[in-house]
């Protein structure tokens, strides 16, 4: 059957606008003619014993069967006696790395016109390992962990991104002047790496004097690798220099080459499942259609050019951003009036 020529993925639609936005993806992929066969999971209603969470076994075994996936966005319940569900797919499968892809988008109107950086997270230990204690009555004391394999693997693979992309540049951030032996040491592992590749140009940014350079000039920077604590401001200061989280891709890589896609927002919980004036007329779509697909669409974007389907990634890429640009059809977060449906269809026309 010709189902043999198709990849097999997972999607997560997750909760909140996550179905809603991931239809979306869904459509665009069949119009685009992506060959991939989406293989859907939903977060379970209770915990699974085997994973302690609301994220069943049966899903982790199919990201890990199918070493690609993409994940709408998850509220956890809150509750004793379960594991969060990002942190539970963070953990199982051992995504030790997160890279953000941060471009202006034309037409979209910011301060910065011409942002065009990636930043590359690590995303097991550092300041998050969880070793937090009381030493006495007011006195408590935080793990920061850093370790010569975590870090080496998040610098090797923030070369091999820079290199198989086309980037020129990695820069390393740390504060390695205060925290000299951790930092110290994530930029030990980074210059080793960097000798590997030449071609590539390596240098060293202290955090805060970071910030400060984003802020004025992005175009300063190319590809940026960071600890934990570090990534996770930067990367969401970068998102805010191109107009917020809910344009955001992401691309989770796993150990043994898993990559789990995913928007960096929320299950947006005040608009999923409204309706918009305009279809409460049409009464065709009943529910929902006010949520942003693009932060989505461009995650599943991430994860074709990982695929090395960089000319389906192009073409849909290209299509979101005519969109955007074009004006006419825009969701309300982008100041906007258009619907989730008209939105993507939208889209669909500039494949
Ligand atoms: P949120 O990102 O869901 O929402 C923040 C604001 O941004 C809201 O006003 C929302 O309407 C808007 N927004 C977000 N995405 C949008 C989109 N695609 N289109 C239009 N508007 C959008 O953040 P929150 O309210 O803090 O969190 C809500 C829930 O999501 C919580 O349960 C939280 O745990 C969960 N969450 C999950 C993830 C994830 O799965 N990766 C990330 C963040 C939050």
């Amino acid at each position: 059957s010709c189902s043999s020529n198709l990849i097999r993925a997972t999607l997560f639609p997750g909760d909140g606008i996550g179905p809603e936005i991931a239809e979306s993806v869904k459509k665009v992929f069949s119009a685009a003619d992506v060959p991939i066969e989406w293989e859907e999971h939903f977060v379970g209603t209770e915990v699974d014993p085997r994973t302690q969470s609301f994220v069943t076994w049966e899903s982790l075994e199919s990201v890990r069967r199918n070493k690609v996936g993409l994940k709408g966005p998850m509220a956890t319940p809150i509750g004793k006696g379960h594991r969060s569900l990002n942190l539970t797919l963070r953990k199982e499968l051992n995504l030790y790395a997160n890279v953000r892809p941060c471009y202006s988008l034309p037409g979209y109107k910011t301060r910065y016109d011409d942002v065009n950086l990636v930043t590359i997270r690590e995303n097991t230990e550092g300041e998050y390992s969880g070793l937090e204690h009381q030493v006495v009555r007011g006195v408590v004391e935080s793990l920061k962990i850093i370790t010569r394999q975590a870090s080496l693997r998040v610098a090797e693979y923030a070369f091999y991104y820079a290199k198989t992309h086309g980037r020129k540049r990695v820069s390393a951030v740390h504060k390695a002047n205060i925290m000299q032996k951790t930092d110290g040491l994530f930029l030990k592992c980074c210059r080793e790496v960097a000798e590997k590749y030449p071609e590539i140009k390596y240098e060293e940014v202290v955090i805060d004097n970071c910030c400060m350079m984003l802020v004025k000039n992005p175009t300063l920077f190319d590809v940026l690798v960071m600890p934990n604590l570090y990534g996770d401001i930067i990367s969401d200061l970068c998102a805010g220099l191109i107009g917020g989280l809910g344009l955001t891709p992401s691309l989770n890589i796993g150990e043994g080459g898993i990559a789990l896609a995913e928007a960096v927002h929320g299950s947006a919980p005040d608009i999923a499942g409204k309706v918009s004036i305009k279809d409460i007329s049409s009464l065709k779509h009943l529910k929902c259609n006010l949520a942003n697909p693009t932060a989505l669409l461009l995650s599943a974007v991430s994860m074709l050019h990982h695929l090395d389907l960089t000319d389906k990634a192009d073409m849909i890429q290209d299509a979101v951003l005519k969109t955007i640009a074009e004006g006419k059809y825009r969701t309300g977060d982008l100041g906007g009036s258009a619907t989730t449906t008209e939105f993507t269809k939208a889209i669909i026309g500039h494949l």
